[in-house]
């Protein structure tokens, strides 16, 4: 990666990462939302979603897609109605598929990415915070793509009929990021409950 110099690209007032893998962050200064790339800095546009109780530590970063997986071929080693009618409920419509862009090891990525695709919740559009304390996203979306799969995979993993050979494609457009309200607890994020849609 080329050094560059991370400057807001709105207020121009120096950025300082903590992680050095950063992909997307938030000036503390402006609140200016910018993704960084091998080629530069570029602003960007965030959602923020609107929290369910005033109270939270910060905001975490959370890649959104809308998309469509289907599955070609599951082959399990028991058999089990229940976990084969849950699969076909669950993949037999266009769904938001979602992927955490912050720090995390890929398993947590995949439990909570598939948590969230089995409930699917649509969050509400907040109006942005002047101060904006936003988790650096370490994610891109080609990554988050990629780390879909294993969502997908994760999640008819955990289905109660022993997963023995699964093959699917996704279908999705160019994600979405979110921020989401959140709250540090035993050195890990929590996603705030989100308001019922
Ligand atoms: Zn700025």
């Amino acid at each position: 990666m080329k050094l560059l110099a991370l400057r807001c690209p709105t207020c121009a007032q120096p950025f300082k990462p903590q992680n050095p893998e950063v992909v997307v962050l938030c000036c503390v200064w402006c609140g200016t939302a910018v993704s960084i790339t091998d080629t530069g800095l570029n602003t960007m546009t965030i959602e923020f979603a609107a929290p369910a109780e005033a109270k939270f530590d910060a905001w975490v970063p959370l890649w959104v897609f809308n998309g469509r997986v289907t599955i070609t071929s599951r082959q399990t080693q028991g058999r089990n109605k229940q976990a084969e009618q849950d699969a076909e409920q669950l993949w037999g419509y266009p769904r938001r598929l979602y992927v955490p862009a912050w720090d995390l090891p890929t398993e947590a990525v995949c439990q909570l990415g598939g948590d969230l695709v089995q409930r699917q919740p649509a969050f509400q559009p907040a109006v942005p915070p002047s101060q904006v304390t936003l988790v650096e996203a370490v994610i891109t979306p080609e990554d988050a793509l990629k780390l879909l799969e294993f969502v997908v995979f994760n999640v008819e993993a955990g289905r109660k009929d022993w997963l023995k050979e699964l093959h699917f494609t996704i279908a999705a457009g160019a994600p979405q990021l979110w921020a989401i309200p959140a709250q540090r607890t035993g050195g890990e994020w929590r996603l705030q409950p989100l308001l019922p849609t």
